[in-house]
């Protein structure tokens, strides 16, 4: 074998090598983080297409279909500023509606987020719903597979706690179609579920004694900013706004 052919050889692999690195990319299709860090917004891209970015707290947050990442979370805390829907407790999310492709068979999966919280998107077509005061309650059973993954799933609640953002406010009780897990959300502690389920739907919860640790909590800040909850949200807003053309796609 000739010298040159060798450094051709060694051309090729590097090329190799170099096509490897840059093939480590990730598939999304629709509306999701761009990173996972509330700072850094939303990528608003409705078609497939890839990042450098993995996807952050991928098992709770997205599906997976074909490789290709969907986010089915609440997008508040990266600051989306769009169309939202409200909704209280665990219902069903139909990926294909999501993403816009017509199907003739929903490709369902759930969304274990307790208590009140957004959606870009609306309660899907095909499945039951219970609006209460422009709020969404899902109205139908939970099948198998929906209990058999909330171990899980259900982790999804701890991701969100300390990003604190902004939920509907709930101030009725649920409507007796809904029978997913009722749970006070809001102040940190989420108090266990309230299983009523004889016809009256349950009465509002009593001011949660937790409130004494609230204040304390407060405490800290609010001679500054009284009870400013979402200060410096205008700020990284303006933020994101100005990362937006640098592109990671
Ligand atoms: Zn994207
Ligand atoms: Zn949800």
């Amino acid at each position: 074998m000739s010298r040159l052919n060798l450094a051709g050889l060694s051309a090729v692999l590097l090329l190799t090598a170099a096509g490897v690195a840059e093939a480590k990319q990730w598939k999304y299709a629709g509306l999701h983080p761009r990173t996972g860090q509330p700072a850094d917004g939303l990528c608003h891209i409705e078609m497939t297409h890839v990042h450098t970015a993995s996807p952050l707290h991928a098992d709770v947050l997205y599906r997976t279909r074909d490789n290709v990442y969907v986010f089915i979370g609440d997008p508040t805390p990266f600051g989306y500023e769009g169309p939202r829907h409200a909704y209280y407790g665990h219902h069903p999310v139909v990926i294909n509606v999501i993403i816009h492709v017509d199907a003739d068979e929903d490709d369902v999966e759930y969304c274990y987020q307790d208590g009140p919280h957004y959606h870009a998107y609306e309660p899907p077509p095909r499945h039951e719903f219970v609006e209460k005061e422009d709020v969404s309650y899902y109205a139908g059973e939970y099948p198998e597979e929906y209990k058999l993954a909330s171990p899980k799933l259900l982790r999804v609640n701890a991701v969100y706690r300390p990003w604190s953002a902004p939920r509907p406010v709930v101030r009725v009780a649920p409507p007796p179609e809904y029978h997913g897990p009722i749970i006070q959300v809001g102040l940190n502690l989420p108090v266990p579920s309230i299983e009523v389920r004889v016809g009256t739907p349950p009465p509002p919860p009593p001011p949660p004694p937790e409130r004494e640790v609230v204040i304390i909590r407060e405490e800290r800040v609010v001679h500054e900013h009284h009870h400013d909850d979402h200060c410096g949200h205008d700020d990284y807003r303006k933020h994101k706004k100005h990362k937006k053309h640098k592109g990671r796609h």
